[in-house]
């Protein structure tokens, strides 16, 4: 298992050209995790890595998770499971579609049930979870999102990435790491990871009334260092998961200059947001900028009309 898991060489350190960046004399290099495996990609691959460890030492019959029918989360999960030749399960929430994602899911061999909304929400409560764990005895259950402290605890190592490879790009250092939220345990991971050092900026994907900030606390509370070098800024724009022509246009030029693939969901809108920030002049003259691409790249397929 470690082996199939290693971290992996192919996240590299590159340096991105935008001429919004390039006129404010602002330096960005993308930390490209979106690398890290064909299908187990992005930061999903680091946030199940100490999960899938868990699951081995306690051998597992197989994994359970709960997600949406676009889940970046799950088809991390069920890839990881083929690879390991674990049975995978999902609780997808609302009626039956067919989502490119949810096709892959299949043919990863991921079994599906498809919950009510209403039913869905029953996800917060313990007998919700007793109930799936007799239907599905022995299996190692995977919290939302792959989540929690050992999800954060997987993305520790991703300061130490960075930091591996400024020389390439010929910086001594940083400033900013930027990174987009949806649970926030990726960033506690790196917040974890930096020891206090440099800033961590997360950009939320989700409204603010979902509380993110409050579980990124009471997460970085169980863990044994406190740190608070990071801020959260509002990148939801209309909402999670929506796409907005602006947007759209923005990942569109990016990717023709600069020959970057973006995810509308987190990756797109957080560097929207940081360019935002750049024309209204909040990041000084000088500054150097880590972006970090956390993948997402399969469920963009229905966002950007390219059901490839
Ligand atoms: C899940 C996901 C995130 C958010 O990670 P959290 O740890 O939940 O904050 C960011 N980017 C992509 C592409 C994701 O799939």
């Amino acid at each position: 298992m470690d082996k199939q898991f290693f971290i992996p060489d192919k996240v590299t350190l590159t340096p991105l050209s935008l001429p919004v960046f390039d006129r404010a004399n602002i330096s960005l290099a993308v930390l490209r995790l979106d690398k890290t495996d064909q299908l187990i990609s992005g930061n999903k691959w680091f946030k199940l890595h100490y999960h899938l460890v868990q699951a081995n030492l306690q051998q597992s019959n197989g994994l359970l998770s709960v997600g949406g029918a676009h889940s970046n989360h799950l088809h991390a999960l069920a890839a990881a499971g083929e690879k390991l030749e674990l049975p995978t399960v999902a609780l997808i929430r609302g009626q039956p579609i067919e989502t490119p994602t949810v096709v892959d899911l299949q043919k990863l061999g991921m079994h599906l049930h498809w919950l009510s909304y209403g039913e869905f929400r029953r996800r917060y409560q313990a007998e919700f979870w007793q109930e799936w764990a007799e239907r599905y005895p022995d299996f190692y259950l995977v919290p939302e999102g792959g989540g929690g402290i050992l999800g954060a605890k997987g993305c520790r190592v991703i300061p130490e990435l960075i930091k591996q490879q400024l020389f390439t790009i010929g910086w001594d250092d940083f400033d900013y790491i930027y990174t987009g939220v949806g649970t926030g345990s990726t960033l506690a991971g790196i917040v974890w990871g930096l020891g206090g050092n440099h800033q961590v900026v997360g950009c939320l994907a989700v409204p603010e009334r979902y509380g993110v900030d409050v579980q990124i606390k009471e997460l970085l509370d169980e863990i044994p260092v406190s740190f608070t070098n990071y801020q959260l800024k509002p990148a939801a724009r209309e909402g999670f998961g929506q796409a907005d022509p602006d947007l759209l246009h923005f990942i569109n030029d990016v990717e023709a200059l600069a020959g970057l693939p973006l995810d509308p969901v987190y990756t797109g809108k957080t560097l929207y947001f940081l360019q935002q920030q750049v024309i209204n002049g909040e990041i000084a003259e000088g500054s150097r900028i880590v972006l970090l691409h956390t993948g997402g790249l399969q469920g963009r397929r229905v966002l950007l009309n390219r059901w490839e």
